[in-house]
Parts: C-alpha cells; structure tokens; sequence
C-alpha cells in the first residue's frame, strides 16, 4: 500500500525536496509513498486571495487564518481519510520515534506548516489536529520540520531501507542512544577502533554495544535513562562544587 503525505503549505515547491532523492526519492519513484503538496492559498476566500491576518490583541507579525486552514484540511481529508492531521508547531507535543512509528504504519499523514507568527488556535480543536514541534528551537516555517518528519517515516516503510534489521537497532528505538560505529582505517590520526571491535567475539561486541547504548544514554541525555529506567540520574557529587570552585 503506497504511504501518502500530504502536505499544506504556501510553498508547495520546496517538496518534495530532499525527500526527491537517495532512498526517499527512489521509494517515490517506485510508488511506496506518494507526495501531493498542496497551496494553502487556494483555498482562500477574499479575491485577493488572503490567508492571514493581524494577531487579535495586538502584536507583531501575522496569524495564519481559521476558516482557510479548515478549508484546506477538509479537503486533504475527503482525498485522504484515516490520515491524521498534524500541525508543526513550536508548541507541540516534541515528535518521538514511537510516533514516527505508529504514522509509518498507518495510511499517511497529512501535514500542516504554519508561517509568520502561526496558526489561529481555534483550528486544532475545531478540525481534530494533533500538535507535533521537532525541538525546542524556533524554524521560519513549518516546512522543514514536515520534512523530518516524513523523511523518518519513509525510511521506515517496508523496502525502503536495505537491511531489514537496521531500522530497528537504532537510536530510540528501544528507548536508549545507539552505540558508535567504526569502520576503516583501523588507525587514523593515531586513534584506533576499540579492540573488541576486531575480535570477531560476537557475543562480546554484543555486550560491549550494550553497554555503550546504555552508559552513551544515561551520560548524554538523562531523560531518556531515566524513562527507560524509572532511576532518576543524579549528578556526580561535589560536580556543582568543582565548577563554581574554578
Ligand atoms: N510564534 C510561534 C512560532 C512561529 S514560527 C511560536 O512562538 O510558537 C512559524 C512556523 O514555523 C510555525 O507555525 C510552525 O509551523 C513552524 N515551526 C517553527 N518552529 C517549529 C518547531 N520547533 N517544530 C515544528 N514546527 C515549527
């Protein structure tokens, strides 16, 4: 069944962008997911074809107008339904691999970019749409958030990717950070790859990898340790006292 991403946005021309190449491109090509980018300005209703207006309350900038996105996304929905409506917003729920996931699995996806200052808060509620943000840093545009995420959903459906296992040892899948990978030259600079690496013990890699995603994880972000633990990660003791020393 082909994934379909529909995506509205007042730049239709930026897709599918760098989704057009490598293994995405070919998976489009190939027909296992299908792109429809569609003007958001289309569905304007003023002659001048007006899809903002000034924030109520005052303030700078423009806020994207209610009765044109709820155009836009019934449309995207009578072509497409069982999709669900995700906007990209700041404010959203932060995007996580599970729900990369669940989206890769189901029909497609349709979604919204905002501009200027964002969209009329009465649309989400109004047309049932899930809010998602890709991090806490501010884009100009929805756009290039919707493409990461559907660049993480297509690498995901089935014959995208070359090996059938590499999708499922990465990082987040199973909750932590992946372990770091090597490959030649065996020295480079006078820093050489881990010599369990090169023992040709696979019981032993294996074990070394784990442990790598594990301490990997719990150094570098301790939110993830601590949801796939339960255990709150504590700093070192005296490591506040060492820096203020200083
Ligand atoms: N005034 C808004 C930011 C608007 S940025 C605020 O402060 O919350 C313009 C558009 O870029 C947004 O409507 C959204 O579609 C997109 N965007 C910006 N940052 C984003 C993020 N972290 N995640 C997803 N979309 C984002």
């Amino acid at each position: 069944m082909t994934f379909a991403a529909t995506v509205l946005t007042l730049y239709p021309e930026m897709f599918p962008g760098p989704l057009g190449v490598s293994l995405a491109g070919r998976a489009l090509r190939e027909g296992t997911w299908a792109m429809d980018a569609v003007q958001i300005r289309d569905f304007a209703i003023d002659k001048h074809k007006t899809v903002d207006d000034t924030p109520a309350g005052g303030g700078a900038g423009m806020v994207l107008r209610v009765d044109v996105l709820a155009k836009a996304i019934d449309s995207a929905r009578e072509a497409h339904p069982g999709c669900p409506v995700i906007a990209m917003t700041p404010r959203g729920k932060p995007l996580t691999q599970e729900r990369v996931r669940e989206l890769a699995e189901g029909p497609g996806v349709i979604v919204l970019c905002g501009r200027f200052e964002g969209f009329d808060e009465r649309i989400f509620e109004g047309r049932n749409v899930e809010e998602v943000s890709v991090g806490d840093i501010v884009l100009s545009g929805g756009e290039c958030a919707a493409l990461m995420l559907l660049d993480a959903c297509i690498r995901l459906l089935p014959g995208v990717m070359g090996a059938a296992s590499s999708g499922h040892e990465e990082s987040f899948e199973n909750g932590l950070l992946e372990y770091p990978h090597y490959t030649r030259p065996a020295e480079w600079e006078g820093r050489t790859i881990p010599e369990v690496l090169r023992s040709g013990d696979h019981a032993k890699i294996a074990g070394w990898r784990k442990r790598r995603s594990e301490d990997d994880t719990r150094l570098r972000r301790p939110d993830l340790w601590e949801r796939h633990t339960g255990v709150r990660v504590q700093p070192a003791s005296g490591a506040r006292h060492e820096v203020q020393d200083d």
